[in-house]
């Protein structure tokens, strides 16, 4: 069915999507609704769901509320829990593809390997990893921020001689049961997995660099009296979503503007460490000694019970190399591992991965982005590359708040700027370098401020120079008023040839 849209074009399209998750479902979904069909979905996988796809180790969830972590515009009165576990995400997000009839519009197992802007046709000439080419009016990338796995730099990890896999690619094919595991990083996912394996396995070693800051999470089942009246009275689910919001929003007072208010959350963190654990050195091992909210925030019930455990140790002298099947530490000690588990996240400061973008006078988006730092205006558009839309781009991301009210955001602010070129007869836009510059001025002279800049951490939000190239440095709303709008004078505009003849001839 996909492939027909493609033919039907002749191998040319007005818009193409990289990626299916909530950025390009929500894309896809927004601009169906507009009225628009004359676009594709390039999706690298074989289904929809992106971070819900990929993601499927033991115990795999989301850390908002899903009443609040979902699309504004399809709200899902059967949660089955305030923090669904990823079969459920996945499956909703199946649904909206299906109910929103985008399906057809997604080339699924078709991976983006090199987008290149013709300035003469003004176009994007597209090629994937399998050869096909074809040509889209404008790009944009739903590809994520957090699809690609990190891995640590160990000597001699390619000598391990036992089962290796990173939480992204579990592999539910191996029997965890009665081997000896390491684990290798302490950051989001790790807190979820763990607690989920620890009573399986016959020796669990956790190596931990930096302790995340962990609370309780507020989670429950939601009863079907309950789910009942949110179908039956959609008000009061928005209205449960509206307060979630403002509960989450309320924490960016602390994280961007007084970082010393954070002070009353790590109390709480720390009486939640002191409530689960006993022994005062395994306490002393996951105290972090950074300010709260520095990193992430994690929520877990069940980690550190799973920390106390007579099987698991939490090692914490750094890793010197890999011998066959040995880790050996820093301090010499050396450990028998039947497999090893990556929970060492993802890139997240390289929002391109290996895809190659090229735009005006053939300048490369990662060259670019590694001669300015990763910059982008409003997170979306990047100058030098005329008609290129990045969601979850630049400094989008968050510590405290839901990351589908962003993207929608953008979806907005994107699909308004698709409509001011159809009005306005426009063959491109492209940001004007001074916005663009004058725009990260004030974005970074806000980040000085913020705990991700002052706590005393080194995160996965800060790039090799320590700037924040991830996070945005103030209330959602404050991001959502700015995008509301797009606003031409902020772009160079190249008009259509016909619209450029009729000016000319009314100017003569
Ligand atoms: C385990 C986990 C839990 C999370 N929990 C939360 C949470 O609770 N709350 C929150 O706000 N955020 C959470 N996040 C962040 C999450 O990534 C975002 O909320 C959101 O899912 C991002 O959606 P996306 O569509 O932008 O990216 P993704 O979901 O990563 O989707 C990107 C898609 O693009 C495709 N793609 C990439 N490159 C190419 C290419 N070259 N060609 C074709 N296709 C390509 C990928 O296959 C993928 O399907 C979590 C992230 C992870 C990893």
């Amino acid at each position: 069915m996909a492939t027909s849209t493609l033919k039907k074009t002749g191998n040319s399209t007005r818009i193409a999507i990289i990626g299916s998750g909530f950025s390009g479902l929500g894309m896809a979904i927004r601009l169906k609704q507009s009225g628009e069909n004359d676009f594709i979905v390039l999706e690298k996988e074989a289904e929809v769901g992106g971070t819900w796809l990929v993601n499927h180790y033991p115990g795999c969830a989301c850390d908002v509320q899903s009443h609040l972590y979902s699309f504004s515009f399809e709200q899902n009165p059967g949660w089955t829990r305030m923090f669904a576990p990823q079969p459920e995400i996945l499956s909703y997000l199946k649904g909206c593809a299906d109910k929103y009839g985008v399906r057809p519009h997604i080339r699924f197992n078709t991976e983006l390997a090199e987008a290149r802007y013709n300035e003469e046709t003004a176009e994007w000439e597209l090629s994937t990893t399998a050869g096909e080419t074809f040509t889209a009016k404008i790009l944009i990338s739903g590809m994520g921020g957090l699809s690609r796995p990190s891995y640590p730099d160990i000597p001699g990890l390619d000598s391990f001689t036992g089962k290796a896999f990173h939480s992204q690619q579990w592999d539910h094919d191996y029997d965890l049961s009665g081997k000896r595991v390491a684990v290798i990083g302490t950051g989001a996912s790790a807190i979820q997995f763990v607690p989920q394996i620890a009573n399986q396995v016959q020796q669990l070693d956790l190596y931990q660099r930096t302790p995340p800051w962990i609370i309780a999470k507020p989670d429950r089942r939601i009863r079907q009296a309950e789910q009942t009246v949110f179908k039956r009275l959609p008000r009061t689910q928005a209205a449960l979503r509206s307060a979630i919001y403002w509960m989450l929003e309320s924490r960016a007072v602390a994280f961007t503007l007084n970082p010393r208010l954070m002070k009353l959350a790590q109390r709480w963190a720390r009486s939640h460490i002191r409530r689960q654990i006993k022994d005062p050195t395994l306490r002393a091992k996951v105290t972090p000694d950074y300010t709260i909210g520095c990193k992430r925030i994690l929520i877990s019930n069940d980690y550190y019970p799973a920390l106390n455990r007579s099987n698991v140790d939490v090692l914490t002298g750094g890793i010197r190399e890999i011998r066959g099947n040995r880790i050996i530490s820093n301090d010499g000690s050396e450990r028998e591992v039947d497999s090893i588990i990556f929970g060492t996240g993802f890139a997240a400061t390289d929002p391109i991965g290996p895809l190659q973008i090229s735009g005006r006078d053939g300048v490369d988006l990662k060259q670019q982005f590694h001669k300015t730092g990763t910059e982008a205006y409003l997170g979306t558009s990047v100058a030098g590359f005329p008609n290129l839309f990045l969601i979850t781009g630049p400094n989008t991301g968050l510590g405290h708040n839901s990351m589908v009210y962003m993207i929608e955001s953008q979806i907005t602010y994107i699909l308004d700027a698709l409509k001011n070129m159809h009005e306005k007869k426009l063959a491109s836009i492209e940001v004007s370098e001074w916005v663009q510059t004058d725009f990260n001025r004030r974005l970074q002279a806000r980040q000085k401020d913020t705990v991700w800049t002052t706590g005393g951490c080194r995160s996965w939000y800060l790039d090799e120079n320590g700037k924040n190239v991830t996070l945005w440095p103030g209330f959602t709303w404050q991001f959502r008023r700015a995008t509301r709008r797009f606003e031409i004078r902020d772009y160079h505009v190249q008009h259509k040839p016909r619209a450029r003849r009729s000016k000319m001839a009314k100017a003569a």
